[in-house]
């Protein structure tokens, strides 16, 4: 079984732990996802399932053992219990942590912030799935004068999505299929509420930057490309971050146990970005690519 193909689970999974996130990685120090230095904090479990995702190990809001082959001593005490593994084969992907573990884990770094106009984004996995529990946290780093930002594809009620993005100096939104009937059969994505939330928050003058992966055959064609942009277009909203495809998630789809489904995709050109990326400046558009 492909892991894209495993069962869809919803937004509320998570939703009753209040005040413990279920996390499966903290990244310090880094330049994407945002301004400045930043930490990045993964949330996991995510309802779509985007055959390109790199964060596999996102997909399941379950702790998640794997085990390394490469690292097995084959000793055997792992076939009473996996804690028992001298080596270090078995990992666990994903841990519970409360708001104050996890306020202090992300300030070791508040000088970075600082220095750099940096701060701390909420990543996933989609964050919208532990909304109350990353509204409250932002709200405590904002309190603190931090830097806060999101990445989302904004699949949600807006009555969870409101509270976090007004917690939130940017919010990082993809946009993929536009497509209502493609989004929903390719990635179980509400595409028709994707983008009344977006516009909500764009309303609301919340500082939204939209992002388009470029995936080939998914998301990369000219016609999706032309729809995001003439959505865009009647708003305020001048900048677009692209997010070529790349193979990187490979390793974790195999370390999981699934296969991936995107073996064959070859990721974008230059040119193929290059022509994507003139289109939208020739509509008025400051382009990034990457994060
Ligand atoms: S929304 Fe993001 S985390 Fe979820 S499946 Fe798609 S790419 Fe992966």
């Amino acid at each position: 079984m492909t892991l894209s193909a495993a069962p869809r689970i919803t937004c509320e999974v998570l939703e009753t732990r209040a005040d413990t996130a279920r996390i499966f990685n903290i990244q310090r120090y880094s330049l994407n996802d945002g301004q400045g230095i930043r930490t990045v904090v993964f949330f996991k479990g995510c309802p779509h399932r985007c055959p390109w995702c790199a964060n596999p190990e996102s997909l399941s809001p379950a702790i998640q053992t794997v085990r390394r082959e490469s690292k097995c001593l084959h000793c055997a005490p792992c076939l009473r219990d996996a804690d028992e593994c001298p080596s270090g084969a078995f990992e666990r992907i994903g841990r519970d942590i409360t708001l104050e573990q996890l306020e202090r884990e992300v300030l070791k770094d508040e000088i970075f912030y600082r220095t750099s106009g940096g701060g701390v984004t909420l990543s996933g996995g989609e964050v919208l799935m532990q909304a109350g529990f990353a509204t409250r946290f932002l709200k405590r780093l904002r309190q603190a004068g931090l830097h806060t930002a999101i990445e989302t594809a904004g699949d949600a009620p807006l009555s969870r999505l409101l509270p976090l993005a007004q917690q939130c100096d940017e919010v990082l939104f993809d946009l993929k299929i536009m497509d209502p009937a493609r989004a929903q059969a390719v990635v179980k994505m509400d595409q028709p509420r994707v983008m009344e939330n977006f516009l909500a928050l764009v309303r609301e003058g919340i500082n939204v930057i939209p992002r388009l992966p470029l995936i080939p055959g998914f998301t990369q064609e000219e016609e999706n490309v032309r729809q995001v942009l003439a959505f865009l277009a009647p708003t305020s909203i001048r900048e677009l971050h692209l997010l070529p495809f790349h193979q990187y998630g490979e390793p974790k789809y195999r370390l999981l146990g699934g296969e991936w489904a995107m073996k064959a995709c070859v990721p974008p050109t230059a040119e193929e970005i290059a022509r994507v990326r003139s289109k939208a400046e020739a509509e008025g558009f400051h382009v990034t690519t990457g994060g």
